[in-house]
């Protein structure tokens, strides 16, 4: 299981695992850097408590074995005298006894470390010049016994003289190495700790740049994809443009070209010119959808409602009546003898008078009123909320007004009128049968008339 999809998380992801990844860097280097510190604090604690007074112990040891070695061959030349040896011999011993006091004193330094476990450096070093010191102890305790015997003795042969010269020099050579190796030992480890503040000092640098690079990095990433984010989005907008577009000249808003250099703006820019053309293409699409609802409920040549929209309406007020007890009133009118009007006038002139007479019969009729035409110049009127007499009070008008009206060089015509409304238990079929049959008998009674129709006869 990936713990962390990197191509497809959300750029707020990207920083934070960035972010993540930058902090435990710093933390890498914090830790690193206290560890550093606490390393060079124990060097350098061992080197003030532990090579600081070793290098002064054999400071000290140096130079009583410089007296030493000057009173040993004093010694030598004056040999015969017993007074005077006895006061070399006992000067010897003495510092002999002063040279194992101050070794002691760096044993004691270095195995009181050794047990403590504060030794950083040379630790076998360390032990190496322990043994040596017990080693030149022996040798020393021997030299002493010797020394003791020829006292005693109060003779020195040549032989007895070789030997003791012989066993002063083996002493003074593992001083001198004691000496040496302590010497290497201190001068080592001060080499070593300033190595390591130096490493330090380095690591502490490197690291410190690498989180200041890693910081400039981590912003021109992020920069960079949300300049990448930002150029995609302007693509997408440039495609949405063209698509409105269809091919054609470029729209006013992206003609007007923005001055700034800011991306963001750009962009925002980029997306209200797309805004407001997406408003102007609805306003577009609203009125494109009104002109074919009109279309589709509208006759083209008069504008009165057509058969679509009257099967609805009569159906919707039938379901009315039905429910909730609200009548209405149902007017057919068809024009007389129309055929005559266009055989003399021609059609479009008869086509003029159908427009003609659906504007006089709109101003004349309520707004909740409806006209349809249901086929060449046979016209419906639905009356909501209309009685009987009402709907009949209005047909006699209509057909009076159509008498005495006056279309451009036409004669005057005459419409004939049959109307009926609500019964109990109507159906389309049975109402508009009987305001069919009214109209037929208003033709047949010599047409310009109105004939109600209340039964089906
Ligand atoms: P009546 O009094 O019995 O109704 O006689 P009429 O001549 O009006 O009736 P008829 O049904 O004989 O003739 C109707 C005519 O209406 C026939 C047709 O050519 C004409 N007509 C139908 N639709 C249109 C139209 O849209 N424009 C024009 N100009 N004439 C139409
Ligand atoms: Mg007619
Ligand atoms: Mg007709």
């Amino acid at each position: 299981m990936s713990v962390f999809n990197w191509y497809h998380a959300s750029i707020k992801q990207k920083i934070g695992g960035l972010f993540v990844l930058l902090l435990s860097f710093l933390f890498f280097v914090i830790v690193y850097s206290g560890y550093k510190i606490k390393l060079i604090e124990k060097e350098m604690r061992e080197v003030a408590y532990l090579d600081i007074p070793l290098s002064q112990i054999m400071r000290q040891v140096e130079f009583i074995e410089l007296e030493q070695h000057l009173q040993f061959e004093q010694y030598q030349l004056k040999g015969e005298k017993p007074y005077q040896e006895l006061k070399q011999h006992q000067q010897l011993v003495f510092q002999q006894q002063q040279l194992k006091s101050l070794l002691d004193r760096a044993v004691g330094l270095i195995t009181e470390s050794l047990s403590a476990k504060q030794l950083m450096l040379a630790q076998s070093e360390h032990e190496q010049v322990l043994s040596r010191i017990e080693s030149y102890a022996q040798k020393s305790a021997a030299f002493e016994s010797h020394l003791e015997q020829l006292f005693e003795s109060q003779t020195l042969n040549d032989e007895q003289r070789s030997a003791m010269e012989q066993m002063a020099a083996e002493l003074e050579s593992a001083e001198n190495a004691i000496i040496q190796q302590l010497n290497t030992i201190t001068t080592n480890d001060v080499y070593y700790t300033e190595k390591h503040e130096k490493e330090f000092l380095f690591v502490s640098s490197l690291l410190g740049i690498s989180a200041v690079v890693l910081g400039f990095l981590l912003t021109v990433y992020i920069v960079q994809i949300i300049l990448q984010r930002i150029k995609r989005i302007q693509g997408d907008i440039k495609t949405l443009n063209a698509s409105l577009d269809q091919g054609d000249s470029l729209s006013q808003e992206t003609v007007n070209k923005i001055t700034t250099k800011d991306e963001l703006a750009e962009l925002e820019h980029d997306i209200k010119a797309v805004m407001s053309r997406l408003a102007k293409e609805i306003t577009c699409r609203e009125q494109v959808e009104k002109q074919l609802l009109t279309l589709a409920t509208q006759d083209k040549l008069t504008g009165a409602y057509n058969r679509h929209k009257w099967d609805e309406q009569i159906h919707m007020q039938l379901n009315l009546a039905q429910r909730g007890g609200y009548p209405f009133g149902l007017i057919l009118l068809d024009v007389d003898y129309f055929k005559r009007v266009n055989d003399q006038f021609g059609h479009q002139a008869g086509d003029q008078l159908l427009k003609r007479m659906v504007s006089e019969l709109q101003q004349r009729i309520r707004s909740t009123d409806m006209l349809f035409r249901l086929g060449g110049e046979e016209f419906a009127i639905l009356l909501p909320m209309q009685d009987i007499e009402s709907a009949c009070k209005l047909a006699e008008s209509l057909r009076s007004q159509m008498e005495l009206l006056q279309v451009d060089n036409l004669p005057a015509f005459t419409i004939s009128i049959g109307v009926t409304s609500y019964h109990d238990m109507d159906s389309e079929a049975s109402i508009f049968r009987r305001a069919d049959m009214a109209l037929y008998r208003a033709k047949a009674q010599g047409r310009n008339q109105v004939v109600q129709q209340l039964t089906e006869e």
